[in-house]
Order: C-alpha cells, then sequence, then structure tokens
C-alpha cells in the first residue's frame, strides 16, 4: 500500500493536504483534524512509517532515475530525463 492508495475514499481537498504532509506524525494529525476514519491497514502503514520511508520509492520507468519529483497532480517527473509519468 503507498501513500497514494491510502489516500483513496477521501476529498480532493482532504487529498491534496494529505500529500504535502511530509511525516507520518503530520499526516496522522491531518486525519485527526479533518475526522477521517482511518482503518487498521491504514494506520499500520502509517504508524510503521510505510509512507514516507524510502521503501515507497518511485523510479523513472525511462532512465531509472530514482531522481524524481512528485507534481501537484498526483504524477511524477523525472529530474534526470525530464519524463513525466504516472505512478
Ligand atoms: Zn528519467
Amino acid at each position: 500500500m503507498n501513500k497514494r492508495e491510502l489516500l483513496k475514499g477521501l476529498t480532493k481537498e482532504q487529498r491534496k493536504k494529505a500529500m504535502s504532509t511530509t511525516s507520518h506524525e503530520e499526516l496522522l494529525e491531518l486525519a485527526k483534524e479533518e475526522g477521517i476514519e482511518l482503518t487498521n491497514e491504514q494506520l499500520e502503514v502509517i504508524s510503521g512509517g510505510g509512507i514516507c520511508s524510502a521503501g515507497y520509492q518511485v523510479t523513472c520507468p525511462k532512465c531509472d532515475s530514482l531522481d524524481v519529483d512528485e507534481l501537484p497532480d498526483g504524477r511524477y517527473k523525472c529530474n534526470k530525463c525530464h519524463k513525466e509519468f504516472e505512478d
């Protein structure tokens, strides 16, 4: 389960906020503020740091670079070959 899957069922506004969090503490705090009910599986991923840890690493499908930025619309852009792609 990655961050995107975790955000399924949230409103667009909530997703935006959640995607901008940089730590699982922040995400948990946000969930509390927004009154988002998290399943045990989701909590496990968050508390395990699964979202922010290196285990969730996006690579460029074209050049396999790890130097990839997430775009505001949820897609990704490679900083090496500048390819834009979806997860
Ligand atoms: Zn690339």
